[in-house]
């Protein structure tokens, strides 16, 4: 599979068919993840950007059968943050260290546009130097144009799968994947840098599924990409479903590099669940960035998406002095910066 490897890192992008020979294969791992460190070296040395992660709601309208707060989850605590405990999370956020906030919920309709804009604003004029990220979902492509000008940078929002019939063994009736994709084009046009991604290992995908979703990023060309193993939650029609492959995530991490060498790609906490050193193992396979919680404590258990979720009973300042640690023991350092991608045309 050498030869695929190559072929990825000199022209950055394949067919179909050898992205389906290649992620099935997962063959010449410690070479990938060698070009991958290689290739992450040049444009970010050993640095790993951090994204200080407000979940603000788990209200949510939408069923996905793999996420935990889904509509029908009737066990689960519903919660929203106040403007004032968003505002507290960046102030303690920005203390530590912090120069990215995310805002992640569910699609809660008590955030209403006005509410966004508000929020986005008096986080922006607080914290000037500060990025601030978007993951509320699927929404009007005005809505994505009135955060915009109200000063969001960055939006998240993962495709989930890039293949129609492995799309609806995930999701209801009323969610499209068409529209998925459609918002994620209108939040590039939009000036956003936008992140994508999708769960490895969710119930349905093949290689094939997950060659469709290497050739959609390429296509889209995302300044991120978020990946993590699927994990069942106990109270969603996926609950006695297979979690997803440390192996192959760390696989496809490692193809992400070289197929966008300076894309933003975090270890996640998914992965970090099922492994415990997996978010340095990700690091190690080629992502940098972390994203630790900076969710108040009093609510972090009921943001489960999936089951055993990690880090749900620390401080926001323990969750980032225990990956500054995890960080420096593998010969990285988590810094104080922004972590926008770095140029393109930087010399080699
Ligand atoms: N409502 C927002 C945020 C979704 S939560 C949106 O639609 O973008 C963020 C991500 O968590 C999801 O995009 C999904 O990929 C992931 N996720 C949800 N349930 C999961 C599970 N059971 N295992 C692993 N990841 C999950």
């Amino acid at each position: 599979m050498r030869h695929l490897i190559d072929r990825l890192e000199k022209e950055r992008r394949l067919e179909k068919e050898e992205w389906t020979a290649l992620i099935s294969a997962g063959a010449d791992r410690e070479y990938l993840f060698e070009r991958a460190d290689l290739a992450r070296k040049k444009y970010y040395g050993r640095k790993v950007f951090t994204r200080g992660l407000i979940e603000f709601t788990n209200y949510c309208k939408n069923n996905c059968y793999y996420c935990g707060i889904r509509r029908d989850n009737r066990r689960v605590k519903r919660y929203r943050l106040t403007e004032t405990e968003i505002l507290d999370c960046c102030r303690q956020g920005y203390a530590l260290g912090f120069r990215t906030f995310v805002l992640q919920g569910g699609e809660d309709g008590y955030f209403t546009d006005e509410r966004l804009t508000r929020l986005i604003r008096t986080i922006k004029e607080g914290y000037p130097d500060c990025a601030v990220t978007l993951s509320v979902g699927e929404k009007p492509k005005e809505s994505y144009l009135r955060f915009y000008e109200a000063g969001a940078d960055r939006y998240l929002l993962r495709h989930e799968t890039a293949d129609e019939t492995h799309y609806r063994r995930l999701h209801p009736g009323d969610m499209l994947l068409s529209r998925r994709k459609e918002c994620l084009f209108w939040l590039r046009e939009i000036g956003y840098q936008v992140g994508c991604g999708f769960m490895v290992g969710s119930p349905g995908q093949t290689a094939e599924c997950l060659a469709e979703d290497m050739m959609f990023i390429t296509k889209l060309d995302p300044q991120m990409v978020g990946i993590g193993p699927f994990i069942p939650h106990h109270e969603t029609p996926f609950a006695q479903e297979p979690a997803g492959s440390v192996e192959r995530t760390l696989y496809l991490i490692g193809l992400l590099r070289l197929l966008k060498p300076n894309l933003l790609i975090p270890a996640t906490t998914a992965l970090g669940t099922v492994d415990g050193q997996g978010r340095e193992r990700g690091i190690l396979a080629g992502a940098n960035v972390v994203m630790p919680n900076l969710s108040p404590t009093g609510v972090r258990k009921q943001y489960e998406l999936y089951d055993n979720k990690i880090c749900t009973g620390d401080e926001a300042a323990e969750c980032r002095s225990c990956l500054m640690r995890r960080m420096e023991r593998i010969g990285f350092s988590i810094v104080t910066e922004r972590g926008d991608p770095a140029g393109e045309c930087r010399s080699l």
